[in-house]
């Protein structure tokens, strides 16, 4: 074998495991017609990689929600208080973890924590471990994925698991004083049992997915790393093993994971170029396949097939023998280029999605295979086609590339300090202590996306769409002043997507209609593709914050979208550093705030979940990264007064390292992802330098629970012994686009009602 991929896109092409997930949750699918479309998905993938010629073929790469917690079903490690002893997970319990829902007694229970996968914009279930985690390992779904992947005729079979070492290091303890690693032994022998049985039906080789690695390696997680992997390559009958690394080079890792008694290792060397510095210098892996990552499974660009076959040559003398592959799974790409009415013809050539990918990966193969002289001609239209999207013009704007030079070094920010904008927001807002907003959206209802699919069809006119989404404008904001919300928003009602919405109107991007990527369960991001400088013709959101602000005497916040999301959330070029990207689209940003402002916004939130997610996994690499982001931050709210407050909003993320951050950013208000971690973060901001507002978002959104007065006060409450009464907003964790009215206006009442108790509470 040559060729193979990490994994593919899950959601299948048309967003077919989203629309059945979402009749199933509804009552409207059974579980066997739920299960048909996960098998139609996942034989279409496996005739794609057969087709273009990748022959090790993936296997439970697949899934119906998310591949931690299937790892954690897998291996029997479900928190008590789903009561699950031995057997199958049922579908019911398995979207219980996922999503909150009935637990075996009928009552409620709160679903996984749900955080990112690493530094891509993915979103895991995070694994509960304690003392009672029985591990009584089931393999039925990969074992069953096997069945089927043979029956389809592919040919030689990897299947995909998560490694028992990143398992762990990914898990939260179920309760505070438990160690996850005391479980090791244990774990070890879970996987034992599931290679054999892999072996068992015939499956070739295992991935073992070790991203952790890619981190900061402790001493502890490499002997572990060393006495897992010895104990699982010493039993059998097992599948041949490849350890898999991704996101990163594996830094401290590499001597230990060269070392280990395994038959495959797996690198990226697209976000890892360094690894392979680190191979040579570890000796090589030389009694081992190297599975070697040189399409890029995380951007878009079409491979540079010289710079690949460069490197393949260089690895082919580092091991035993080289399969190549992508850097990592490629579901975090969309399913494939060709046909996109979203794409204009010229930069269609540019891009490869996984299709296309799978593609280069299979001609990588056969020049290696095969002699480089039998794709000759592919190389060199490579190379043609690489050196015409370097000098094309539509990439290069000399305005946008002069304003960025004449920018001062350390960028530009507020004038005012802190304090200074505190007190006069203090007189030109009069809001009250604790007080009450949302993030910006509110639900997505049906006339909505009814309204929406009628324009798109043609058969609604655009003033009558417009006319509404005014209608829509009036309710949110009327429904806002009868639950008394202090600071309103419009709803964001003409936003299909945060960032879609403003790459639409930003010059240099491009959006790909059916470029669908999985976020997380059956949520999905169509990320726009940045191409080419970026700059702002026009003013973006201006007449909608005006309309909603001519509705209502109490203050309309704006909300914009942040240049460090802009840039997360898209696939950006690859052929100018990202700092400088960044500065671009903080300018086209800044340009907005200025007209907001000149339009009366005395509220502007700058929104930028994507900022924390762009953190580097590497401690040691963060600062840097955190001096040019919070530099573009501060250029695109640079043109606010003193008088104009500046909100930014963060969700699911670590924010530990960006607490220090905050006070660089030059914002005077914070809303954050609380409600899950039970508000963790919040003692962290009371001791950091940042002195301004904190909205520890007390509502989670992604759960379908609505929560009491009595469970928002007790959150609040606590916030406020943390932070003293002044600092403290009361709000939901994210924008509310994905409820229902339903949940929604029972949560904001009692989210109201909660404030306003707090505030008598704190006898203000
Ligand atoms: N303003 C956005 C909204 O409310 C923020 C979304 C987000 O943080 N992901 O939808
Ligand atoms: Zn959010």
């Amino acid at each position: 074998m040559t060729a193979t991929v990490h994994g593919m896109p899950r959601i299948g092409p048309g967003r077919e495991l989203k629309w059945a997930l979402e009749s199933y949750w509804a009552g409207k699918l059974s579980d066997a017609q739920l299960v048909s479309v996960g098998a139609g998905i996942r034989r279409r993938n496996w005739e794609t990689l057969t087709e273009a010629g990748v022959d090790l073929v993936p296997v439970n790469d697949f899934s119906l929600y998310d591949h931690v917690l299937d790892a954690a079903v897998m291996l029997g490690a479900l928190p008590p208080r789903w009561g699950h002893r031995d057997g199958p997970v049922n579908l019911a319990t398995y979207f219980s973890m996922a999503r909150g829902g009935a637990g075996p007694d009928g009552s409620p229970e709160p679903p996984l924590g749900l955080t990112k996968w690493f530094d891509t914009n993915y979103h895991y279930l995070v694994p509960e471990l304690g003392p009672a985690t029985s591990l009584r390992p089931q393999a039925s779904k990969a074992l069953g994925e096997v069945e089927e992947a043979r029956a389809a005729g592919a040919g030689a079979l990897k299947a995909v698991l998560l490694g028992p070492v990143s398992f762990l290091a990914l898990s939260r303890p179920g309760e505070a004083s438990f160690d996850p690693w005391r479980l090791m032994g244990p774990l070890v022998e879970a996987y034992v049992e599931v290679l054999a049985s892999l072996a068992e039906a015939g499956t070739d080789w295992v991935q073992l997915d070790e991203p952790v690695l890619v981190g900061d390696s402790s001493g502890l997680e490499l002997a572990e790393l060393e006495r897992a992997y010895r104990r699982l390559a010493e039993a059998g009958p097992r599948p041949k093993i490849v350890v898999s690394t991704y996101f990163g080079a594996v830094g401290e890792a590499m001597k230990a994971l060269v070392g280990l008694p395994v038959e495959g290792v797996g690198l990226d060397f697209c976000s890892g170029p360094a690894n392979l510095a680190l191979l040579e210098a570890a000796g090589g892996a030389r009694s081992k396949e190297l599975f070697v990552g040189v399409v890029d499974g995380r951007n878009v660009w079409a491979t540079d097939l010289a710079r690949a076959r460069q490197l393949l040559d260089r690895a082919s003398s580092l091991a035993s023998g080289v399969v190549v592959s992508t850097s990592c799974s490629l579901a975090h790409v969309p399913a494939r280029v060709g046909g996109d009415p979203g794409v204009p013809g010229w930069l269609a050539p540019w891009l490869a999605f996984a299709e296309e990918k799978a593609g280069e990966v299979a001609l990588l193969a056969r020049g290696l295979d095969q002699g480089w002289g039998s794709v000759e001609e592919v190389l060199q239209a490579n190379r043609d086609l690489l050196a015409a999207r370097r000098s094309d013009l539509r990439c290069a704007d000399p305005a946008v590339r002069r304003r960025v030079a004449a920018l001062p070094k350390d960028g530009q920010g507020r004038p005012a300090s802190a304090g200074e904008r505190r007190s006069a927001q203090e007189v030109a807002l009069g809001l009250p202590v604790l007080p009450t907003t949302t993030i910006g959206s509110f639900p997505q209802t049906k006339e909505l996306r009814a309204a929406r699919a009628a324009r798109r069809a043609g058969h609604l006119d655009e003033g009558a769409y417009q006319a509404r989404l005014r209608a829509e404008v009036d309710r949110v904001v009327g429904l806002q002043e009868e639950l008394g919300l202090d600071v309103l928003v419009h709803g964001e009602p003409e936003r299909d997507d945060m960032v879609r919405y403003f790459a639409a109107q930003l010059r240099g991007f491009a959006l790909p209609e059916a470029g669908w990527v999985q976020s997380y369960g059956s949520r999905c991001v169509r990320p726009p593709v940045l191409y080419g400088d970026v700059s702002r013709p026009e003013p973006m959101s201006v007449e909608w914050w005006a309309y909603a602000a001519s509705r209502t005497n109490r203050p309309m916040k704006a909300v914009l979208t942040g240049p460090l999301t802009m840039l997360r959330w898209s696939f950006v070029r690859d052929d100018q550093p990202f700092d400088e990207t960044a500065a671009q689209l903080a300018l086209a940003i800044s340009d907005e705030v200025s007209d907001l402002q000149a339009a009366g916004a005395r509220v502007i939130q700058v929104d930028e979940p994507g900022l924390p997610e762009g953190l580097p996994l590497r401690r040691r690499e963060r600062p840097g990264y955190l001096t040019w982001a919070t530099r573009a931050f501060r250029l695109a709210v640079a043109p606010a007064a003193a008088t104009t407050q500046v909100h930014t909003h963060m969700c699911y993320a670590d924010f530990s390292d960006i607490m220090g951050s905050l006070a660089d950013m030059d914002v005077d208000v914070v809303s954050l992802e609380a409600a899950r971690s039970h508000l963790d973060h919040v003692a962290g901001l009371a001791s950091s330098a940042y002195e301004g507002g904190i909205g520890p978002g007390v509502y989670d959104v992604h759960s379908t629970h609505v929560p009491s007065t009595g469970e928002l006060y007790a959150l609040l409450a606590k916030a406020v012994s943390e932070l003293g009464p002044d600092r403290v907003w009361a709000n939901p964790d994210c924008g509310l686009k994905t409820r229902r009215y339903e949940d929604v206006v029972p949560a904001l009442a009692h989210l109201v009602e909660a404030a306003h108790q707090a505030r008598a509470g704190a006898r203000l």
